[in-house]
This record gives structure tokens, C-alpha cells and sequence, in this order.
């Protein structure tokens, strides 16, 4: 029952159709295992062919369309269904990030018999960045392609009155996916999976035996979800739900945002330091410049610094083959005073580190 609340609260709250099924997993990771597992049985099943009872030897091969800002994720969920990562192609991208929408129709064109999955991001992990949705759905299903977004971050942007326009156009998809660990911050072992399909959802999870109990057409877990025996795994997500409500989650998102924000463009502001991406949502990039012209061995030495100071931590990444600062705020705790704190921390190492 908490579950059945926790799934309809969600899709309220991430502006995912109310018709939709949904399934509590583990964290994002399977929520794409899951999501694209019924992408799988619906693509082949319009072919006639069922892939739970034929597996995917002799079938028509599928193929997985995405950009470079895709989770590994993503591409390890392809692998677990035997789809195989050589099925991946990767749209061409515009200078801030975003899906190609010419590319990604002249993509659809090229082998438009194949049955495709278009995979679209929420929020990256680098830019927080999200894929023009309207455009993409239009041209993904226009060749009937199957389209999958992945919220892991983003999805929660649904709850805020002011960001919830990067969204817009997200509830044409076919699948979404998020996670109540990182933005809900509730405990690890918390992920969303929504799929538009409930039977093709259902035909790829469910599984009878002759042992099982069920009752008249109670929901079952197991008709969901990749496991077999799980714990009540929907309390801690029900629990934050019920005690902040939509505004105590907007409020949080909000707040995470002007953190990540201020973060980014002020300490882009002190000497020697770049701005990368300003935060469309909570993650942003930075780098820092060296006289040398080694700005990528400067930027490393740097957020050493930081993280050995122990007064923030930020972590290092590769953005368009430059090292950069990748700044991500997703604590319900981080106040004011912290981003202060932590923007004098990176002066203070600025000054230490020549
Ligand atoms: C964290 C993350 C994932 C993986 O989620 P897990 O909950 O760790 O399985 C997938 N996509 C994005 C964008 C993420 O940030």
C-alpha cells in the first residue's frame, strides 16, 4: 500500500502521466534495467517477436540512441539486456550540450526499420543540462522510437514553480527514470521507474509461480520490479514525501540550485579561476588557469587542495577535454554560511597553491 501511494505521489510530483506504471528499485541503475527492459519486449512485440520467450538470438537487433552527456549507467542497463553496447550510437550534440535535433532525425532516417530506443537527459551530471523534449519526442516517435529519460537529478526540478519549464515537454516520453537517494535524500536503495507501457512494463518483470499467493488484483511487487524477495523499500521515500510535501520539495530543490549557483559564479570570480557551466540546475563546472598554460595539471592540484582542506569537497571530471571542477549541491543541510565557507576555503588555497 505505501508503495501504491509512494508511485502516485511521485508521478504527481515529477509530472509523469497518472496512467503510467512505476516500480521502486534499487537507484537509477536498474530503474534503466527495468524502464529498458519493457522498451525491449514493446519494440520487439510490434515486430512479433517475444523476446521473454525467444530471448534476442534471431530477432531483430535493437538500437540505442543517446548523447555524450548519457550516465555509464545507461550503457551498463544496455549490456545487462543482452542488447549489447555496440548497439549504442551517439547524437551529435550542440556547444552547450544539448541533443542535436537534426542529428538526431537524420540519425532516426538512416536504418529507420531498426527498432531504436532514444535515450534523453535531465539534468546531466555536468551541465545539469536537459534535451529539447517536445522536438525529440515529435522526431523519436514520429519514427517509433522508443523514448527514455533519464531524471536521475532533473526529474525533481518538476516539484519548483520556477524550474519547472526545463520539463516541459518530458511527458511525451515513453519511459523516465530518478532516484530518491540523491535529490529526496533519503537513505542508498532508492530508485524511480515509470514506464507510459503498463503491459509491456508488466510482460517484462512478471513472472508466476505455482506457490506464490496473489490476491484478486492487489499489486505485486514482483510484476514490477527485477527482484524476487526486497524490503519495504518504499518507507523512506513515503516518510520524506508525506513530511515535506510539494513545497517542502521545491524548496529544497530551490535551495540546492542557489547554492550550486552561487558556488560556481563566485568562485569563478576569484583570481586565477574560469567559469566552465553555470548551473541550469544544481551542478555546474569551474576550472583554474595556470601562468604555464597547464591549466588541466592546475585544476587537479587545486581541488587536492580543496578536498585535503576538508572544508568542502568538490570532485574532478573531464568536460570537453578539459579537466574542470564539478560542482553538485544535493544535501537538504547546506546553508548560506557553507557556501561561504567554502568559497573562502578556495580563495585561502588559491593564494597557498602557486
Ligand atoms: C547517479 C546517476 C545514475 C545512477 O543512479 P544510481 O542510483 O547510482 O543507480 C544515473 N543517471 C544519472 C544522471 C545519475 O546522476
Amino acid at each position: 500500500m505505501v508503495e501504491e501511494v509512494c508511485g502516485q505521489w511521485l508521478k504527481q510530483l515529477l509530472g509523469i502521466p497518472a496512467s503510467a506504471s512505476f516500480a521502486l528499485v534499487t537507484g537509477c541503475q536498474m530503474a534503466h534495467a527495468t524502464a529498458l527492459a519493457a522498451a525491449r519486449h514493446k519494440l520487439l512485440a510490434n515486430r512479433g517477436w517475444d523476446v521473454e520467450i525467444n530471448g534476442l538470438a534471431g530477432s531483430t537487433p535493437l538500437r540505442v540512441l543517446t548523447s555524450e552527456r548519457r550516465h555509464e549507467s545507461l550503457i551498463r542497463a544496455v549490456k545487462f539486456l543482452g542488447i549489447g553496447e555496440a548497439a549504442i550510437e551517439l547524437v551529435g550534440c550542440e556547444a552547450d550540450g544539448q541533443m542535436r535535433m537534426t542529428d538526431l532525425a537524420a540519425t532516426l532516417q538512416n536504418a529507420a526499420d531498426t527498432p531504436t530506443i532514444v535515450c534523453l537527459q535531465a539534468g546531466d551530471i555536468h551541465t545539469g543540462g536537459f534535451d529539447p523534449f517536445p522536438e525529440a519526442c515529435d522526431i523519436a516517435h514520429s519514427h517509433s522510437a522508443w523514448v527514455h529519460i533519464d531524471g536521475a537529478f532533473g526529474l525533481w526540478v518538476a516539484s519548483s514553480d520556477r524550474l519547472r519549464h526545463l520539463l516541459s515537454g518530458a511527458e511525451q516520453a515513453d519511459s523516465w527514470v530518478t532516484d530518491g537517494h540523491k535529490w529526496l535524500n533519503v537513505p542508498f536503495d532508492s530508485g524511480f521507474a515509470f514506464v507510459a507501457h503498463p503491459a509491456a512494463h508488466r510482460a517484462a518483470m512478471s513472472q508466476s509461480a505455482s506457490y506464490l499467493i496473489s490476491v484478486g488484483d492487489a499489486r505485486d511487487q514482483l510484476d514490477w520490479t527485477p527482484e524476487w524477495s526486497r524490503r519495504g523499500r518504499g518507507f523512506p521515500a513515503y516518510a520524506a514525501i508525506k513530511s515535506l510535501g510539494r513545497t517542502g520539495i521545491a524548496q529544497l530543490v530551490e535551495q540546492c540550485c542557489d547554492h550550486a549557483h552561487r558556488l560556481v559564479t563566485e568562485i569563478s570570480t576569484l583570481p586565477g579561476a574560469e567559469l566552465v557551466i553555470t548551473p541550469k540546475i544544481n551542478q555546474g563546472l569551474v576550472r583554474f588557469l595556470s601562468p604555464d598554460g597547464d591549466h588541466d595539471r592546475r585544476t587537479d592540484r587545486i581541488i587536492e587542495g580543496i578536498q585535503a582542506k576538508g572544508i568542502a569537497w568538490f570532485g574532478g571530471t573531464t568536460w570537453q577535454n578539459k579537466r574542470v571542477m564539478r560542482v553538485s549541491v544535493c544535501n537538504w543541510r547546506t546553508t548560506d554560511g557553507d557556501v561561504d565557507r567554502a568559497i573562502t576555503s578556495v580563495r585561502k588555497i588559491l593564494a597557498e597553491i602557486s
